[in-house]
């Protein structure tokens, strides 16, 4: 067994006790701030992320975060009357076809029902975007340049409407408060162009200026705006409400651009070069490990590091192309070790060891938008996974 030591600090329960002050809260606001942070369309077809138990119009008594929502976390959740879990792994990932109590999930899931408890899971959409699973683990390494090793393409798209040149600031203000116009680092971004519409108002119509059945021209502005695909509806229904006119003129682009936030795995830089034997015996203090599987050391200084949270063998050739001179990951097969081809340094720190900071990061989430709410972190260590020294 290993890990005493960081086990129990980085467990280390926040006592907050419930109260009567406490504001009411319903599951749905928790969610919300989860899902504002890392939508759930970001997850992979293969997940099962989103609320698993429970309903989300609950009264929420309590926050219980986990790696794993295992049967003790749930039943600490219900000790410590949280009636809500949040775990990055989903407890059925699979779908269940019987529900009879004859295998952990199983049982976990009776239990959630029985106890009333609402299991959330934030998975690979966690995985997905640039502040989440990867980047905490990055921090560990105080890696600086920090970007996604395999970003996702055709998840973006572009607006295009047309105002009248007198309301277009207004129309503007609300499309980037409904989420339209973020780049990278940059927010409210837009393009305008000041041109002449034309239209002839209809039998029946309402039109804002101009005359029935007579052509107006107007001086209009087109705005162009880009938005990821999930947010389109509350966009259009912003860009509907705020235009003045009867009939909106506007075109949707799919657009085939990187969304350079979101994908898989990260790739950054160390601030200095070290050596590798450096490196992993800073993987082994940092994630609290003693047992590091990894390819042959090369001899070389090490600088650019890619990493990938979780199983992630299927980004080493996206490591190996950015020219990483290491890629930390887990869970990988005994051929994955030669596919690196000793382009680079492979190594496997283990699932939960490379994901347990997540925890942190969800409780870090919540706590700064929920001041006065109890958040708890599990105090179960749930790793499966054992390492025999004598
Ligand atoms: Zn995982």
């Amino acid at each position: 067994m290993i890990g005493v030591d960081w086990y129990s600090s980085f467990h280390s329960i926040i006592s907050l006790t419930l109260s009567d002050k406490m504001p009411a809260m319903k599951i749905e606001d928790i969610l919300k701030v989860l899902e504002n942070f890392a939508s759930p369309s970001l997850q992979e077809d293969y997940d099962n992320a989103g609320l698993i138990t429970g309903n989300s119009q609950w009264e929420c008594t309590g926050v219980l975060v986990s790696l794993d929502a295992t049967e003790r976390v749930l039943e600490e959740a219900a000790q410590q009357k949280c009636n809500l879990v949040i775990s990055h792994h989903p407890i059925i990932f699979k779908g269940l076809k019987k529900i009879n109590g004859n295998n952990y999930v199983e049982r976990t899931v009776i239990y959630a029902i029985k106890n009333d408890i609402a299991v959330y899971a934030i998975h690979t959409n966690l995985d997905n975007i640039l502040e989440g699973v990867n980047e905490r683990i990055a921090a560990q390494l105080g890696l600086i340049r920090t970007r996604i090793l395999k970003p996702k393409s055709s998840l973006l798209r572009k607006l295009a409407v047309f105002v009248p040149g007198d309301q277009h600031e207004q129309l503007l203000e609300e499309l980037f408060l409904a989420g339209a116009g973020n780049i990278g680092k940059y927010r409210e971004c837009s393009f305008r162009l000041e041109g002449i519409g034309s239209f002839t108002p209809g039998d029946g119509s309402k039109p804002y200026s101009g005359e029935i059945n007579k052509r107006s021209i107007e001086n209009e502005v087109k705005i162009e705006v880009i938005y990821p695909y999930w947010k389109e509806s509350q966009i259009l229904s912003a860009m509907f409400k705020n235009h003045p006119y009867e009939e909106v003129a506007h075109d949707i682009y799919i657009l085939q651009n990187s969304y350079q936030e979101t994908g898989s795995g990260l790739i950054g830089e160390l601030k200095t070069s070290i050596s590798e034997n450096e490196l992993l015996s800073l993987l082994q203090v940092r994630f609290g490990t003693s047992c590091i599987k990894h390819t042959k050391l090369r001899g070389k200084m090490v600088k650019n590091i890619a990493l990938c949270g979780g199983a992630g063998s299927s980004l080493l050739a996206n490591a190996i192309n950015l020219k990483a001179d290491v890629y930390i990951t887990s869970d990988l097969k005994y051929h994955e070790y030669f596919d690196a081809d000793s382009r680079l340094l492979l190594a496997d720190i283990g699932h939960y060891e490379s994901e347990q900071f997540t925890v942190d990061l969800l409780f870090d989430l919540l706590r700064q938008k929920f001041l006065n709410f109890a958040v708890l972190k599990t105090s179960v260590q749930t790793n499966p996974v054992y390492y025999f020294t004598s």
